[in-house]
């Protein structure tokens, strides 16, 4: 399948993401996890007034993985999914992901104060990762989609495979490089602490599965 472009917004995002300096890209995990903290509350809401879904609160979590042989961290979560026609509308633009759109153009030019204090949204997974994967099945749907990205150059989605409802983003983790170290985020007491730091308000378990080597 072709590669579809990202809107020139999202590519000066990206861009910001991809150049962010090292003691920012720990908030990659804090974006994800509260993304998937409201995947899972836009099903809680949808409980309230549809009958038919029955919302048992142990069903819905977060689970993160890390995988050090494959170099891979995997954010799951058991909220709304996304439809194809979701994925393309949400991660291939920025419209909906207010955040920026608040900024004027000098705070927006001056990036590293915005990737700290405000949300950056999805995109900050590009701080950490050189290829972001996301296979969802929406809520209601038979068919999974898989959302693929290496950064700038655009992304693809195709069909996929995926039991349940829900999201599971894969992060490959960037190479450590001379200046900034990535090997951390595949690390346990590392990403305990980032969650502790950022998201010790989720009103969902956050479990973790960290496979040593
Ligand atoms: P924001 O959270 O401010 O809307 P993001 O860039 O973080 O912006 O996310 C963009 C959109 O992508 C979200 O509004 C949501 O519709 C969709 N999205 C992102 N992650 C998930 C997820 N795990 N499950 C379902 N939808 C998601
Ligand atoms: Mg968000």
């Amino acid at each position: 399948m072709a590669k579809k472009e990202f809107q020139a917004e999202s590519k000066r995002l990206l861009d910001m993401m991809i150049h962010s300096i090292y003691t920012q890209k720990e908030i990659f995990l804090r974006e994800l996890i509260s993304n998937a903290s409201d995947a899972i509350d836009k099903l809680y809401y949808k409980a309230l007034t549809d009958e038919t879904l029955v919302f048992n609160k142990e069903d819905y979590y977060i689970k993160l993985t890390a995988d050090k042989a494959s170099r891979t961290l995997t954010l799951t979560d058991t909220g709304i999914g996304m439809t194809q026609e979701e994925l393309e509308a949400n991660l291939g633009t920025i419209a909906k992901s207010g955040s920026l759109a608040f900024k004027s153009e000098n705070e927006a030019k001056e990036g590293h104060n915005i990737i700290g204090q405000f949300g950056v949204g999805f995109y900050a997974a590009f701080m950490v990762a050189d290829v972001v994967t996301v296979i969802s099945r929406a809520h209601g749907s038979g068919q999974a989609y898989k959302w693929e990205s290496e950064g700038a150059d655009g992304y693809t989605i195709v069909p996929a495979e995926k039991e349940t409802t829900g999201t599971e983003i894969i992060l490959k983790i960037k190479e450590n490089t001379e200046d900034d170290r990535y090997d951390e985020f595949l690390e346990e007491y590392r990403l305990r602490a980032i969650v502790k730091k950022y998201s010790d308000f989720i009103r969902y378990p956050i479990k973790m599965d960290i496979k040593k080597q």
